[in-house]
């Protein structure tokens, strides 16, 4: 008797242990919400105030953020938390193919502007004129579909006025962290018209999806990353982050957050590591990369629940996976989950681990961008981007 009783209690302190943990989980998704509303309020402000800065020829830019609006933003970036990386496979490897196997799309028609410096200094924030606190709270996730809009981001500001209609309006936030502001440099008059990037690509329900631009040697140097672990058959992780300008993203930084790996799994640990890279570099999460060691390359079902929990911050938000055994001959994919029917249904699965969901193959799909068909996709593929890289394990 009393071993069964021993039992229980085991039974009972591990589903305790683990509603804590989710809980926990659900509480830091519900605080980046917040963030990343609070941080498109903030640039939403920054564009108006441009528009009418310009509008009455005043050159200079003065934004403040206030003392107490930094530290509580920075306390919520202290307190989050990304969800964890994970994957399902079990097979074999041993070395890795030459990659990536998919086309590099040139597209002539839209020539890369890049942000002035990927070390953060051409994105600037703006002084939140709302707090946090002002922010309506997020019950669930779901919500955030219907919030917010895009910023402007490069240090001018005719963008938005001179350049007529174009849809810039995201519907959800990005998972990006609001940093220390940094000022524009010069005054607005010197702003001339830019090229805009133009957004052609839509979700299955018609929300925008801004193009975003990955240096195609990103994807070869994750996989030497990852290749100490690939031998092992051990899945790596790593986040893309970059930054958004001219209505588009790039992708600027791969970083490589501490994590623990099994062969069908990926999890990131210290997460407050990787926050701060963010946080000091003001990015963007555009989305996160994975190696597949032994299964070939697809989604697997927690692989959606992730890829969820990021395109749930950024509409955009990509997953990519490497599956870089030859014996496969798909290597690469860049995904994104339908919206709908992905998204919702992905949302509203409260199951965890891998578990099979209904019409799997509807819930998502490709997004690169083939060459010639701007519709195929909104992830340009394109060599010599740069980028760096920040591996937080070592
Ligand atoms: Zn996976
Ligand atoms: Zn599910």
């Amino acid at each position: 008797m009393p071993e069964v009783m021993s039992e229980t209690e085991k039974l009972y302190k591990s589903l305790r242990e683990n509603y804590d943990s989710y809980m926990e989980s659900e509480k830091r998704k519900r605080q980046l919400i917040e963030l990343q509303e609070a941080r498109f309020a903030k640039l939403k402000l920054e564009q108006e105030r441009r528009k009418s800065s310009s509008a009455s020829n005043n050159g200079s830019l003065n934004f403040e953020l206030s003392k107490t609006e930094e530290e509580s933003l920075s306390k919520k970036i202290r307190s989050l938390s990304s969800s964890s990386l994970s994957s399902a496979e079990a097979q074999h490897l041993s070395n890795l193919p030459n990659y990536p196997s998919l086309p590099v799309f040139d597209e002539s028609l839209e020539t890369p502007k890049l942000p002035n410096n990927i070390n953060g200094n051409s994105i600037e924030s703006q002084p939140a004129q709302r707090t946090i606190e002002t922010i309506p709270s997020v019950s669930s996730i779901v919500p955030l579909h219907n919030s917010v809009l895009a910023p402007p981001t490069n240090g001018t500001s005719s963008i938005f006025a001179d350049i007529p209609v174009v849809p810039s309006l995201p519907q959800k936030p990005p998972i990006a962290v609001p940093a220390t502001p940094i000022l524009p440099k010069k005054p607005i008059t010197t702003a001339k018209k830019e090229l805009f990037h133009k957004t052609v690509n839509f979700t299955e329900g018609g929300s925008p999806l801004r193009t975003i631009f990955l240096p195609a040697q990103l994807i070869d140097r994750f996989l030497l990353i990852a290749k100490r672990n690939t031998r092992k058959k051990l899945e790596t992780c790593g986040i893309l982050c970059g930054k958004l300008n001219r209505n588009a993203f790039f992708i600027t930084h791969l970083v490589i957050p501490e994590q623990d790996n099994t062969p069908n799994t990926c999890t990131t640990k210290n997460e407050e590591k990787l926050f701060d890279v963010i946080d000091n570099l003001d990015l963007f999460v555009l989305g996160w990369i994975h190696t597949h060691p032994t299964q070939s390359c697809f989604l697997s079902s927690v692989d959606l629940h992730t890829q969820n929990s990021y395109q749930i911050m950024l509409n955009e938000a990509i997953a990519i996976v490497c599956s870089p055994d030859d014996k496969f001959t798909k290597n690469l994919g860049i995904f994104r989950l339908t919206d709908p029917p992905g998204v919702p249904t992905i949302t509203n699965c409260s199951l965890t681990g891998f578990h099979p969901h209904p019409n799997d193959k509807d819930l998502y799909g490709e997004c690169h961008r083939q060459s010639g068909d701007v519709k195929s996709g909104h992830v340009v593929i394109k060599n010599e981007l740069p980028f760096e890289v920040k591996d937080l394990r070592s």
